[in-house]
């Protein structure tokens, strides 16, 4: 595996991207345009994740912890599913909270395991051989990154093994809320040496702000800020 090309190709996209500009709304902002095709490795397409995070009932409107925009990212992510589901390894990462958790004295109670809430959101479509993972579960832990997600509702492997078992390299993120779980993702990735993409209209995140923040932090880390046409 080479990560370096990886690596350099990212900086050489964020280099040709226009200036963050942190005051400016996150619609009006001019960010790189990609088509399909230009997500993922250049080299090996299959070498390449489609990370998507957090797309739960309780994180849509009408769950417990509901995201404005959540519900309208279904068909951007259907979308890119569809485009690149034959070529990319499609993971899904789930909160999985017990019902006590220290979790709970920061956020309302949300995505306990085995609940409606904790579902993936209906019509998402997605491969058959799509990873699932599960995170969150000691009650400790706010479980933020899917990076610490484990296979088999909690049991098997965990999401760092799973990419490099299948020799992954370059990872996209998408979801559920860009400050916080879809932030935590893509540093993580970033952390573990993937090249790593965030498409900018395919997530929500909880607040403005915060969100703005967010971006910054991520795009300061190498992550390559584009949107799908
Ligand atoms: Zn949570």
């Amino acid at each position: 595996m080479n990560h370096g090309a990886g690596a350099t190709s990212g900086l050489f996209l964020l280099g040709s991207s226009p200036p963050f500009a942190p005051v400016a709304p996150i619609l009006s902002e001019k960010r790189e345009s990609t088509n399909m095709v230009g997500l993922t490795n250049e080299k090996n397409p299959m070498n390449t994740a489609l990370i998507i995070v957090d797309m739960q009932n309780d994180f849509v409107e009408g769950g417990a912890l509901a995201v404005a925009g959540g519900l309208a990212l279904v068909p951007i992510i259907n979308r890119i599913v569809q485009e690149l589901g034959q070529t990319v390894l499609v993971v899904t990462s789930q909160d999985w909270h017990p019902l006590k958790a220290e979790h709970f004295n920061k956020w309302p109670v949300h995505c306990v395991a085995n609940t409606k809430g904790a579902e993936l959101v209906e019509g998402l479509k997605l491969p058959g051989n799509t990873i699932h993972v599960v995170k969150g579960m000691s009650g400790l832990d706010d479980g933020y990154s899917a990076f610490e997600g484990f296979e088999d509702r909690g049991g098997g492997g965990t999401l760092e093994r799973i990419l490099r078992e299948r020799e992954i390299q370059d990872v996209i993120v998408c979801g559920i809320a860009t400050d916080y779980c879809v932030k935590a993702t893509a540093l993580d990735a970033v952390r573990f040496k993937y090249h790593t993409t965030l498409i900018t209209n395919a997530c929500v995140g909880v607040s403005q702000p915060t969100t703005e923040a967010a971006l910054k932090d991520m795009a300061g880390a190498e992550v390559v800020l584009k949107q799908v046409q």
